[in-house]
């Protein structure tokens, strides 16, 4: 499998209302008539070469990425000519990768074949539950047998699969959710996204919220929940490329978001709820009063120290409260990312996040 250096860049592509005559409830991209569109509308060529101006020279990866839409369910004639463009630039080694993202029942051989023709290295698929029902209450339009069927070609096929999935659907469960991430795990993806449901302005999942049919679900449940899925991949060294959609000028609380668990930097609600988990089970070892008036000492790699405070200091602020610290002093070491050392009083340990993730599986019951 082709993993993309970490020094990689990307340049996105944006093909909205392209190919997708779907109606999924969550989901406000206007319909359009048949599957036609005009290429032109998407200026390939400009906007790679627009980012390549803004690329450092030197030992870079670059990645050309179709977003929106359902790329595979545009005429094909059309997805040839946006292919054209990329797999040009690729040809002749000024980028190294394309990837586009598709509904699971618009993968078949013959599309497949065509991606192949023009050098697509990773094919995302829109997979949002494995859940029959969760899927038919959203209009998917596809059934889980599709996302299988799809997910098997494609990997068959040598590219890379990306799956995507959503958090709080209507009749979603939280064990409904971490069934789809189990069977994510089968699937051995390549790289996948978590997305929790949003209500977005025009939409029927709008509709059914203002009509009281559906409730969101609010941001403490929707990290809870996605902290469980993203322990269980991590613990599988499945790469998670992106939690939460990413803020825009019309993502925005307020803007065309209506309700739901909405956060600028929703990843790193994520990331630190993990350390505040590993943490304290890590105090839990420790006697009350052995704790009490004590101050907690972390070492840590410079990365981990801002998940580790917790945003607005919700972590530190937690944890001295909960276990009567004095506080909580955390210092930048030449460590690791994977490894934390901490001291209390007499005793310290260094704790490795693997093993503490291994452990927060068991414990809550994942594993
Ligand atoms: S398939 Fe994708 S693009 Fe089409 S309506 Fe559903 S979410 Fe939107």
């Amino acid at each position: 499998m082709k993993k993309l250096s970490k020094n990689y860049f990307i340049i996105p592509i944006f093909v909205p209302h392209l190919g997708c005559p779907h109606d999924c409830i969550f989901c406000n991209q206007k319909k359009i008539t048949g599957l036609s569109t005009n290429v032109a509308d998407v200026d390939v060529k400009n906007i790679i070469e627009e980012h390549l101006e803004t690329f450092p020279k030197g030992d870079i990866s670059i990645e050309v990425a179709f977003y929106g839409g359902s790329f595979t369910g545009i005429d094909k004639n059309v997805q040839k000519e946006l292919l054209s463009i990329p797999y040009k630039y690729k040809k002749k080694g000024i980028i190294n990768g394309i990837r586009l993202s598709t509904r699971p029942d618009y993968i078949d051989e013959e599309i497949l074949n065509i991606l192949k023709t023009y050098s697509v290295d990773t094919i995302e698929l829109g997979v949002q539950s494995l859940d029959e029902e969760v899927l038919k209450n959203s209009y998917r339009g596809h059934s889980v047998k599709d996302v299988y069927r799809a997910a098997e070609l494609i990997k068959e096929q040598g590219f890379n699969l990306g799956l995507q999935m959503m958090i709080g659907l209507v009749g979603d469960t939280k064990d409904k959710s971490l069934f789809t991430a189990k069977e994510f795990v089968k699937l051995n993806p390549y790289c996948v996204r978590i997305y929790p449901t949003l209500v977005i302005k025009d939409t029927y999942l709008n509709k059914m919220y203002k009509e009281e049919k559906y409730k969101p679900l609010s941001i403490d449940e929707t990290v809870d929940i996605v902290t469980d899925i993203l322990l269980l991949f991590e613990y599988y060294n499945i790469d998670v490329i992106r939690i939460g959609l990413q803020p825009t000028e019309n993502i925005q609380l307020g803007k065309d978001v209506i309700a739901g668990p909405f956060h600028p930097s929703f990843r790193q609600l994520v990331e630190s709820n993990i350390y505040k988990l590993i943490l304290e089970n890590h105090l839990s070892n420790y006697k009350k009063d052995l704790i009490t008036n004590q101050i907690l000492f972390i070492e840590t790699n410079e990365k981990n120290i801002s998940n580790i405070v917790g945003q607005k200091s919700f972590n530190t602020n937690y944890l001295v409260n909960k276990y009567k610290l004095e506080r909580v002093k955390i210092s930048k070491e030449d460590l690791p990312r994977d490894i934390i050392n901490i001291t209390l009083g007499d005793y310290r340990k260094t704790v490795s996040r693997k093993e503490a993730i291994n452990k927060l599986l068991y414990k809550r019951g994942i594993l």
